[in-house]
């Protein structure tokens, strides 16, 4: 079964409305031809209505970075998934490492916020993997079981089919120490058996990323591995012909 390859640039906290415009018309001609390759930017939320508007009848979608698990309620400073639907946002980062360490998310949250994400009609990508200590004391493959079963807890088959899954490893995040290609394929083939053993038929589907320190010069050999099916960009994806670099790498 051929998964289309997704190239996700995760914009982080950077970019005002005014640069995120400038941004996007620097790609958007960079992309026009972009055949065969699903392409998101993973925006601030001041810069989401926004990009929506001017991405309309392209092929780049524009995603949230973070929601909260309920619709509505007394969640100060947080944002519900029908109030990024209401927008016409398509999907959402959950679990990003640095929502982990710097804000406390925690699985249990994000077992209630990919059901939440899915039923509101968001395209979800959870992000996991296991710091530099982790994988130093062989603690990788535990770390990964952990958080997708857990993230996925509460997810018919069905549903899982429609969740990504992003493997970064946290000592590969913003240091330029990008996993080697074998790492990497290594540990999204485990990601991907764990989704087989939650649901068979879904393994498959699921499209399992990865990122870390992704570039234009990178790409191509971590993309070219069997289980990695496309890849969240994080700095190289502040600029329009970096990222065009590394949606190029796919085709
Ligand atoms: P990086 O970030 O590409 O800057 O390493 C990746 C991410 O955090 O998603």
């Amino acid at each position: 079964m051929s998964r289309t390859p997704f190239i996700a640039g995760n914009w982080k906290m950077h970019k005002t409305v005014q640069e995120a415009e400038e941004f996007i018309s620097g790609l958007l001609p960079k992309v026009y031809a972009a055949d065969g390759v699903d392409v998101a930017i993973c925006v601030p939320f001041t810069a989401l209505q926004a990009m929506v508007d001017s991405t309309r009848g392209s092929r780049v979608e524009v995603f949230a970075q973070n929601m909260h698990e309920a619709d509505a309620g007394a969640f100060t400073g947080e944002v519900s998934a029908p109030m990024l639907t209401e927008l016409d946002v398509h999907g959402v980062v959950l679990g990003h490492s640095e929502r982990r360490q710097f804000f406390g998310e925690t699985d249990k949250a994000l077992a209630k916020k990919l059901p939440a994400a899915l039923a509101a009609g968001l395209k979800p990508i959870l992000c996991v993997g296991e710091t530099e200590e982790e994988r130093d004391a062989g603690d990788t493959q535990r770390k990964l079981r952990h958080q997708v079963q857990e993230g996925l807890h509460d997810l018919t088959p069905a549903q899982v089919a429609e969740v990504t899954i992003a493997y970064e490893p946290i000592w590969a995040i913003g240091t330029g120490k990008t996993a080697t290609p074998e790492i990497a394929q290594d540990a999204c083939s485990f990601v991907r058996a764990l989704v087989r053993d939650k649901a068979p038929e879904a393994a498959e589907v699921v499209r399992v990323l990865y990122g870390g320190s992704v570039k234009g010069s990178n790409a191509k050999e971590l993309l070219g591995q069997e289980d990695i099916d496309g890849a969240l960009v994080g700095g190289a994806s502040l600029d329009p012909a970096g990222f065009a670099e590394i949606i190029d790498a796919v085709k």
